[in-house]
């Protein structure tokens, strides 16, 4: 559900916003234990804090007590006027649930996008452990639940959000920088290792078939 945007300036968006997650999360009781991952939104102009609360009421009206599936905010990029760009805003949001509905708080937490980190300006190239310990400073370690795993088709710091295939990007390729030390560092961290990692290209199965393949041989 990514196109949707609950901190837009359109009231008729936030509904539709409200509406759908609503329906997904009553939904996914039907196969409890699962995650539900959105990208937070975009204020459009309105200001992060204004977009963070009106995120924060979107989650305290959808989410409910007992629920068993644990919703995730993405990181973002931060293109354009996008929520979530930085550990920090997703904090707020986090806080600001807990603050006020202390019984969901426990089913909140974050689904980390290499792609979007770097290109918001967190160097997990040279600085994974950093990237991760400032993470669990700002949100906490605990509350990350889920890695989508891609290359940057841009360099750290973009804001642009295109993804690239593992290993051809700046990430992941020594002609940009990166390299297949960067991926390994990622699959075999103490931290992450053991979360699910979610593919987001190549697009079809047989590409999905040699990323795989390629994670797994470089797993330590
Ligand atoms: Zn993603």
């Amino acid at each position: 559900p990514y196109t949707y945007n609950p901190c837009s300036a359109k009231e008729r968006a936030r509904e539709f916003a409200l509406e759908a997650m609503a329906e997904d999360l009553q939904r996914l009781e039907a196969l409890p234990g699962n995650y539900y991952n959105f990208h937070p939104g975009a204020h459009v102009g309105q200001g992060a804090d204004v977009g963070i609360q009106m995120i924060v009421d979107t989650l305290c009206q959808v989410m409910f007590e007992g629920q068993q599936t644990t919703v995730l905010l993405e990181t973002m990029a931060g293109k354009g006027t996008e929520v979530g760009r930085s550990f920090e805003e997703l904090a707020c949001i986090i806080e600001g649930v807990a603050a006020k509905c202390p019984e969901l708080s426990d089913k909140l937490g974050v689904c980390l996008d290499t792609c979007h980190v770097s290109d918001a300006g967190y160097d997990i190239i040279h600085d994974l452990d950093g990237v991760l310990d400032e993470f669990d400073r700002v949100v906490g370690i605990d509350r990350l639940h889920a890695v989508h795993i891609n290359d940057s088709k841009n360099p750290c710091g973009a804001h642009k959000d295109r993804h690239e295939c593992i290993g051809k990007g700046y990430l992941g390729n020594e002609e940009f920088g990166g390299g297949m030390q960067v991926m390994q560092n990622i699959v075999s961290n103490g931290r992450l290792c053991s979360l699910p990692f979610i593919l987001e290209t190549p697009n079809e199965l047989a590409g999905y078939a040699a990323e795989i393949r390629l994670l797994r041989s470089l797993q330590q």
